[in-house]
């Protein structure tokens, strides 16, 4: 499987800038991941911690890693020392490990909080309630060696565009009411929404981040 060049140079035109764009390479090749490096992409989004360790160590240093997947605290550890961006953190104990591992590390790393948007019970994220007690709780101040850049979500899994469009609005609205006021680890600036099938409506809702793997590097044949 090769990756669909125009495709991703259709994103690149149509996200002008204005969102970044994670190319999911979860089950793909390092060969293919290298094709899109060569075209310039630096950003690229894996879920399972040992798959993204091996392709850290094959793969060109200037990559800029985001772990887009369900992160078990002790797995930190293992990619405290590279990654560039965890989105999907839904708990308060598992922002102190990831603050613990990077200060091991002298770093700081950026993290999401995700938020349960969709309607279906599978998902993993955080309600607004819990959003707001982790936003609110006097020890983040504490943790000084992460820092709070955004929100991420997913939407349903259907083809009800009102839906998704809800579900998108819902976590926008919840960006902007918890915008201010920053502090020194908690610097909203990311919302990361949007995968291939949704991405449209995801960026007319005011996503800076999208997510996307199979229509870049075709679809996937097993786990994810
Ligand atoms: C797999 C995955 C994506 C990309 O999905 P595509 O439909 O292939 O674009 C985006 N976000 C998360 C959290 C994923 O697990």
């Amino acid at each position: 499987m090769s990756i669909n060049k125009s495709k991703y140079q259709e994103l690149l035109t149509e996200l002008d800038g204005k969102a970044i764009l994670v190319a999911v390479s979860k089950t793909k090749s390092v060969e293919d991941i290298l094709e899109l490096y060569n075209l310039g992409q630096r950003d690229f989004g894996e879920n399972y911690v040992q798959e993204l360790t091996e392709k850290y160590e094959q793969l060109p240093k200037d990559i800029r890693w985001h772990f887009i997947g369900h992160l078990q605290s002790n797995k930190v550890k293992t990619i405290a020392s590279f990654i560039h961006l965890i989105h999907g953190v839904d708990s308060f104990s598992l922002l102190k490990e990831i603050d613990k591992q990077a200060a091991k590390n002298n770093r700081v790393i950026d993290c999401l909080l995700q938020v349960h948007i969709a309607k279906e019970e599978t998902k993993f994220g955080l309600d607004s309630n819990e959003l707001g007690l982790i936003l609110h709780s006097g020890e983040l101040d504490q943790l000084k060696n992460i820092r709070i850049t955004g929100l991420m979500g997913m939407a349903s899994f259907t083809t009800n565009e009102a839906l998704i469009r809800s579900e998108f609005n819902f976590l926008k609205d919840l960006y902007d009411a918890n915008a201010q006021p920053p502090t020194p680890n908690f610097q909203l600036s990311i919302l990361s929404m949007g995968m291939s099938s949704d991405y449209p409506i995801a960026l007319s809702a005011g996503s800076t981040m999208v997510r996307i793997g199979s229509l870049l590097f075709g679809e996937r044949n097993y786990h994810g």
